[in-house]
């Protein structure tokens, strides 16, 4: 590896903790239990962090890397949301924008990248080295790929790269203390590969993410609140302090890569989105068959019935069919439906859509109608809005045409302990035809909008001189470490820097910076994605933790 930069240059250490939240965080570090985390907060500043709408892990992180928002860099969802294709795993290939990992690789700066989501195939770093997260292949954990040998030598036992719910269901049901130990183990896994490229790697930039207290929460919520609907008084404290353990451990493990970093290092913790209860799932397209939008094909209707048979007949051929075959839907008789995580509406539009019969003409006509709807939408538990705001496409219904990924309108919901979650696929979200508030047991909690950021070290004033700063953006990220290592920003990110979070001296530094060419970065990238074994095994993988029908 090559390097030209200066090797007196404090490192920068990024630490995500995927959906980590200050509900959780507060009264655990109160309680003396996260005493890294309290350390980093008592030499640095604790900031809320805004997520991306939506607040999931794909467009977060994305945006994290990427310095723009998901419309630009075009990663929505774990899956294509064009339903001309079947689910197919978003990839680094997918990213339209260019990252930070490819500007400071050029810049010679040295990256270890460690469970980035969406950076497979990887980008073939010429002064770094990343390594796969959970959609990454076995066979390939690791760039460059001579590490994959010290990788498996450095875990005889396997590398826990994925979670996979189904690996501790027994009978279809998940053991809840069996997960916990997984979850246990894959921190401690993520923690030692990390360490391990720290103390033999030289490097400027170490990113890593520990993402088991995302799966941790989803599940063990319901056993810390008492106002939970799947609340249970009787749970052993196994469970009941779960999600705290997996807080601890990841703690535990952040004080380990803090001791193999030189003490003046300066360190970024991050999540990616934060994290409330889930009191109930609502359905999208439930509400859209109610209100007239979406037209289900009937239960027992000769077409539906044979296509259920022939399902069970060839189960893998039906996992080749493009998204709007799997679909119950009459689409000659729907002008709008939901489609991915969280959602993502679409009008049927003709010429974009394979069955599309709302004509262009009338496009803004029925976006207008069915926002006015959704505003209007109250929740019958609460009495309060449903939706917060609608975010229309800022992209033109020309180019729409051709972007049949980009959904014509993104929902915020008003309040994310009510949610709607439900991938748009399920059949039974059609055929209810109501927005069914339902509960669902292995998603006890889901993600909001608001995460964390703590910053401590050279470039961040202490504690006691932080100025409680307003919230920063997942999208100031990129800008604020491009900053710190001294590099300029490139005219296309939609974050700026967080200058109110560095201390004077650091703002010296832009004068000092390099320039950088423009965003036009292009490196060579593995053309192969995944094999069609490993595709069912990411979809079987996401489905297992409810991404996917
Ligand atoms: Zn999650």
């Amino acid at each position: 590896m090559t390097t030209n930069r200066n090797q007196a240059k404090p490192k920068l250490l990024v630490i995500g903790i995927d959906g980590a939240t200050f509900t959780i965080i507060d009264p655990l570090i109160e309680a003396g239990k996260l005493p890294n985390l309290d350390r980093l907060i008592e030499r640095g500043s604790k900031i809320r962090l805004v997520s991306t709408v939506h607040p999931m892990s794909p467009q977060a992180w994305t945006s994290f890397h990427t310095g723009v928002n998901p419309w630009k860099h075009g990663i929505l969802d774990f899956f294509t949301l064009d339903i001309t294709r079947p689910y197919t795993p978003n990839t680094w290939n997918d990213i339209r924008s260019v990252s930070m990992v490819e500007l400071l690789d050029r810049a010679g700066i040295r990256t270890i990248w460690n469970n980035l989501l969406v950076t497979y195939p990887y980008p073939k770093l010429r002064n770094g080295i990343i390594a796969g997260g959970r959609m990454a292949p076995r066979r390939s954990l690791i760039y460059p790929d001579h590490l994959q040998r010290d990788v498996e030598s450095l875990f005889p036992e396997g590398y826990e790269v994925h979670i996979d719910l189904s690996s501790v269901a027994k009978n279809g049901k998940v053991s809840e203390t069996a997960l916990l130990s997984k979850l246990l183990v894959h921190t401690e896994h993520q923690s030692r590969l990390t360490e391990y490229l720290m103390r033999t790697r030289p490097w400027d930039l170490c990113f890593v993410m520990f993402d088991a207290t995302d799966i941790g929460q989803h599940v063990f919520w319901r056993y810390l609140d008492d106002k939970h609907p799947q609340y249970e008084t009787s749970a052993p404290d196994l469970l009941r302090n779960a999600i705290a353990t997996l807080f601890q451990e990841a703690d535990k493990f952040i004080g380990r890569l803090l001791e193999a970093a030189p003490s003046d290092t300066t360190v970024l913790v991050l999540s990616d989105h934060g994290f409330v209860p889930l009191y109930a799932t609502v359905n999208l397209n439930g509400f859209l068959v109610q209100a007239g939008y979406a037209r289900p094909i009937r239960r027992y209707h000769p077409k539906r019935v044979l296509r259920g048979v022939f399902s069970r007949l060839q189960p893998d051929v039906r996992g080749l069919w493009p998204i709007y075959r799997k679909l119950n839907i009459k689409w000659k008789r729907t002008s709008v439906y939901a489609n991915g995580y969280m959602g993502n509406i679409f009008v049927n539009l003709e010429g974009r859509e394979p069955e599309g019969c709302v004509h262009p003409q009338d496009y803004e006509k029925i976006l207008r109608k069915v926002i006015d709807d959704l505003y209007r939408w109250r929740n019958p538990l609460t009495g309060e809005p449903m939706i917060r705001a609608v975010h229309r496409s800022p992209i033109s219904i020309t180019q729409q045409r051709c972007l049949r990924e980009m959904p014509d309108l993104v929902i915020e919901w008003f309040d994310y302990r009510f949610a709607g979650i439900h991938p748009g696929s399920f059949d039974s979200d059609f055929e209810s035809g109501s927005p069914c508030y339902s509960h669902n047991i292995m998603r006890s909690a889901d993600h909001s909008l608001e995460g964390i950021l703590i910053c401590a070290g050279p470039h961040f004033g202490s504690s006691s001189s932080k100025k409680a700063a307003c919230p920063v953006s997942i999208l100031d990220l990129a800008p604020l470490i491009l900053k710190i290592t001294g590099l300029s920003l490139p005219d296309h990110f939609d974050g700026t820097v967080p200058k109110e979070l560095l201390l004077r001296e650091a703002d010296e530094m832009e004068r000092q910076s390099k320039r950088l060419q423009g965003p036009d970065v292009s490196f060579p990238i593995d053309e192969e994605d995944y094999s069609s074994d490993e595709l069912s095994q990411i979809a079987e993988r996401l489905r297992s933790l409810g991404y996917l029908e």
